[in-house]
């Protein structure tokens, strides 16, 4: 099968501290948790390839993405490393994948109980929803894939994550790594636990049918609230956007990439006010 893996960094066993994951002025710790990363995406890559060969790209989708340890994957493993990137964490959503894996994912912005939770960009969205159904980074970007027929297969994060996740597709297979307490603080399974289970459940995920892509149903409305109005005030210039509000926009098109790429092209220029 041909399997597409984006990879966060917040929803890794541990994790829960902005330090731990910030590859632009790393502390002492990022050495040590973008190792545990690059171990749980492997681990999730092995388990797939317990049930079935898989050819697999990995999308590094944190940060800057570029923080996998490309030399402790299967050398067989096709990465995309790098930021600014169209599609931003489901790059290459469209190039015909069987299945996805969303590995070390997080909490929605506002969600409780949910460490490091945000919607993308922290300082810029506020709250985003589709079709008045509250978005996570993975309720978007399964929605990416759902488009181009890629069924959502398995989820890893804290357990508001995941279950947040199978509340709005009860078909994806999870893994709970920690249970968050609060925004900064987690009850941890260890990284040698926590990539088990998630071998265990990649296998368990590729082999189960049931699986469906997760499509939103035109016409699409993007709502989106932005921390700031001075954001709101450069976002309303993007051709399609309609101002709602002081900090709300709103965005229509029938289809969902030309609505995902608004998303995108918003975030990064609402980010240019601050
Ligand atoms: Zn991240």
């Amino acid at each position: 099968m041909k399997l597409y893996v984006s990879a966060d960094m917040e929803g890794v066993a541990g994790v829960t501290a902005w330090q731990q994951v910030d590859a632009r002025t790393p502390h002492a710790e990022y050495a040590t948790y973008r190792r545990y990363y690059t171990q749980e995406v492997r681990a999730a890559i092995d388990g797939a390839r317990d049930a079935t060969p898989c050819e697999v790209l990995v999308n590094d989708s944190h940060g800057p993405m570029h923080n996998l340890l490309f030399d402790e994957l299967p050398d067989d493993v096709r990465v995309i490393f790098g930021n600014r990137k169209p599609l931003s964490m489901v790059q290459n959503a469209e190039a015909g994948y069987d299945g996805a894996f969303f590995i070390g994912y997080h909490g929605a912005v506002g969600d409780r109980d949910a460490v490091l939770c945000h919607t993308y960009t922290p300082s810029v969205v506020y709250d985003v929803s589709v079709n008045g159904i509250a978005c996570s980074e993975a309720t978007i970007n399964a929605g990416l894939l759902g488009f181009y027929g890629v069924p959502l297969l398995l989820v890893t994060g804290d357990r508001t994550t995941v279950e947040a996740v199978q509340a709005q597709m009860p078909w994806v297979r999870g893994v709970i790594v920690k249970e968050s307490i609060g925004a900064f603080a987690a009850n941890s399974l260890s990284p040698q636990a926590a990539q088990r289970l998630i071998r265990a459940a990649a296998h368990d995920a590729v082999a189960a049918t049931g699986a469906k892509p997760y499509v939103f149903s035109p016409p699409l409305v993007l709502e989106l609230t932005l921390v700031t109005a001075a954001q709101a005030d450069l976002v309303a210039t993007i051709p399609g956007f309609d101002r709602t509000g002081g900090r709300s926009v709103r965005f229509q098109h029938d289809a969902f990439p030309v609505l995902f790429r608004a998303f995108v092209a918003a975030w990064r220029m609402g980010a240019l006010a601050n």
